[in-house]
């Protein structure tokens, strides 16, 4: 059966109609092979903006439906993932190119996140606060927002929808998702998912979900919209220097997850055997193209000869191929411009003394599909292309001697999204994850960079744009808060001890 036609009879299986998926201005390609799969029909601006109203008329629903009420649609909604697991997980196979076992875990991130958003739906507790006037109760309120903006990367196509969406909609929320124009058809897939769940639970308004299929010019909408208060915008570092101001103009919240620069430190006293598993994996798996994958690493002088031999050994050995056929480890990269991307990179790495192993295209499954062995380089020094995230599978490594300094080098660049040490050591250890140590939302001891668990709040600092999603209390972005105060005495007295009699 060709790509094509497997991508058919799979979004027939989620429940996507074929006229949403063939015939449209918008072509669909596989990265596994560069052959086109669908023709999606992209929204124009205006389209957009009335599907976000038609979320809005749903949000003034839905934020009366009691919080388990909505937290019980979400349960429906990790059902039916469960139930489709199989075929989502394959189709973000086939869309985006991550290995079997990576398409599928993306999907289970999506179970995880309904299973903690259905908790959530009964925690969404607000404080009672100590006041200082008798006769009086103050305490915090959490309500619902309105509709929320969503906008994803390709890398994540399904997974970062739902961590906003199963949040915001416990929270009382709408949601308005513009997915990445690479990847339009597991979006249709997720849009059904959520339509079948919405139909069994019979209680979920029409509209509630806007899926806004389109580029830049659609995001554009949405981000401008002004009955959209938060906008939750993943995607690289550029996308949120426009979103972010854009949004700050008219007092909307921001969710920015942009892109990682992620760095790893291997101290003397590291467990080699572990610490080279976690570097292969982040810094290879999903060749490359995850905001957390493994860009930087530094290495302690005296393990440096015992782990780099090991090191070029794996690159050199990992396998490279189409995750539809084989059980490679390494699939394609989206595009052309991700390859090309990673060839300017490589070059300027090469011209500052950079010494590569791997790197070059793999000819397999034809010119349109950009298979790349993954590029360990050994730099002199940390300056040019390793201050800058490119999208593709290459790790920098680097010597150093005392570990205060590779904390600063670490620390020295713009991103601030993901960092790990490996250290049987507590004082490195623990000086990793103080204030002194790693600037970033995410710190990990003896583990790698990537893959992180949907319990914790996930974000970074920096030019990573500062915002939290998925778990721990990243609910507060998707509610506004509100003090009371209540007097139930029957005096008036006022705050700070400040008198206003009038006779
Ligand atoms: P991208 O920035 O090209 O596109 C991301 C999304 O933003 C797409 O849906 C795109 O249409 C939209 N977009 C782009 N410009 C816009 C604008 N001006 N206004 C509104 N919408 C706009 O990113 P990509 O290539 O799809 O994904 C790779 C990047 O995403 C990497 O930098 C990666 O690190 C980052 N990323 C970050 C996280 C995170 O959680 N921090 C997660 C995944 C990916």
């Amino acid at each position: 059966m060709s790509i094509a036609s497997e991508t058919t009879a799979l979004l027939e299986r989620l429940g996507v109609s074929r006229r949403d998926f063939e015939g449209g201005d918008m072509a669909v390609r596989s990265p596994v092979t560069g052959e086109k799969i669908g023709a999606v029909r992209t929204a124009s601006p205006a389209e957009a903006k009335a599907a976000i109203d038609r979320a809005d008329a749903a949000f003034r629903e839905w934020r009366s439906v009691p919080a388990p009420k909505r937290g019980e649609f979400v349960r429906l909604l990790g059902e039916e993932l469960r139930q489709h697991k199989d075929d989502l997980g394959r189709l973000v196979t086939i869309e985006v190119g991550k290995i079997a076992s990576e398409g599928l875990g993306e999907v289970q991130e999506m179970i995880d996140i309904c299973d903690f958003a259905v908790g959530l739906s009964r925690q969404l507790y607000g404080l009672t606060i100590a006041t200082e006037r008798p006769g009086h109760r103050m305490m915090e309120t959490w309500h619902p927002l309105g509709v929320v903006g969503v906008i994803s990367a390709f890398n994540f196509p399904v997974a970062v929808w739902s961590w906003n969406a199963a949040l915001a909609l416990v929270c009382g929320d709408a949601v308005a998702w513009k997915p990445s124009e690479k990847t339009p058809l597991t979006a249709l897939a997720c849009a059904a998912i959520f339509d079948s769940a919405a139909k069994r639970a019979g209680f979920v308004p029409d509209g509630l979900l806007a899926t806004l299929i389109g580029g830049r010019d659609v995001g554009e909408a949405l981000v401008d919209h002004p009955k959209v208060p938060l906008v939750s915008a993943t995607g690289s570092t550029r996308m949120g220097r426009d979103v972010g101001p854009r949004l700050a103009k008219r007092f909307a919240r921001a969710i920015l997850e942009l892109g990682g620069n992620n760095a790893g430190i291997v101290t003397p006293s590291a467990d080699l055997d572990m610490a080279l598993r976690a570097i292969a994996f982040g810094a290879i798996g999903t060749a490359g193209q995850r905001c957390t994958t493994l860009r930087r690493l530094f290495v302690h002088d005296s393990v440096y000869d015992r782990l780099l031999p090991r090191l070029r050994k794996a690159y050199e050995s990992v396998s490279v191929g189409s995750p539809l056929t084989t059980k490679a480890l390494v699939g394609p990269l989206i595009d052309r411009g991700a390859f090309d991307g990673m060839g300017r990179a490589l070059d300027a790495a090469k011209a500052l003394g950079g010494k590569l192993t791997g790197g070059s295209r793999v000819g397999i499954e034809g010119p349109d599909a950009f298979y790349v062995r993954p590029a360990l380089v050994e730099m002199p020094k940390q300056e040019g292309p390793v201050l800058e995230e490119t999208f593709a599978p290459i790790l920098y490594v680097m010597r150093y001697s005392d570990l205060d300094d590779a904390i600063v080098l670490h620390n020295a660049v713009g991103a601030g999204l993901s960092s790990s040490i490996f250290t049987t050591d507590l004082r490195e250890s623990e000086k990793f994850l103080s204030a002194e140590g790693s600037d970033c939302g995410i710190a990990n001891v003896n583990i790698g960079t990537s893959g992180a668990e949907i319990g914790g709040a996930f974000g970074g600092e920096k030019e990573t744009g500062g915002g939290r999603e998925s778990g721990s209390d990243a609910w507060k972005a998707y509610m506004r808060r509100a003090t009371n105060t209540v007097n139930y005495s029957s005096a008036l007295p006022l705050a700070q001890g400040v008198t206003f009699d009038i006779e």
